[in-house]
């Protein structure tokens, strides 16, 4: 069953970009910085080691960029996100009424960007902060209609 339902008897599969490994690859990389600069001042690492650590290094962060390049066009499309988000009949008081969450993790959206709902005992998206999540919602429906 997917993280990510609605009130609707929706079910989503997908397999979210997840954010949550980025940022772990992020802090392994910082990591990994910190100790080789210790090695390299304590004198602990020959030059092929150093060689190698250096490779790996650069091997991550062309992975990295590429991953930038490839959701650096989502900027374009976040003017949509704030303009659904402030005109959808399902957002209320900055929060998402239509879709849940089960399990934020599952999901990759981090929990600063939820509210927990006590009645349903799931989550809800704060949209008013992650605008973005409404961009690719097709259940949009505009208030007043
Ligand atoms: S556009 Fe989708 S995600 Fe955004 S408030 Fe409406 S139903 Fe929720």
């Amino acid at each position: 069953m997917s993280s990510l339902t609605t009130q609707e008897p929706i079910t989503l599969e997908f397999t979210p970009i997840a954010i949550s490994d980025l940022k772990a690859k992020v802090k392994s990389l910082e990591e990994g910085f910190v100790k080789l600069r210790e090695d390299i001042s304590k004198g602990k690492i020959s030059i092929e080691e150093l060689k190698g650590e250096i490779e790996a290094i650069q091997g991550d962060i062309f992975r990295l960029k590429k991953i930038s390049e490839e959701v650096s066009w989502v900027n374009y499309l976040k003017p949509h996100g704030v303009w659904k988000e402030m005109n959808c009949r399902y957002a209320e008081k900055g929060l998402c009424n239509l879709w849940k969450v089960s399990n934020p993790e599952g999901a990759g959206i981090s929990k600063d960007l939820l509210v927990f709902d006590d009645a349903s005992k799931t989550w809800r998206i704060n949209v008013a902060k992650f605008p973005s999540f409404c961009i690719p919602c097709a259940l949009f429906e505009p208030r007043n209609r």
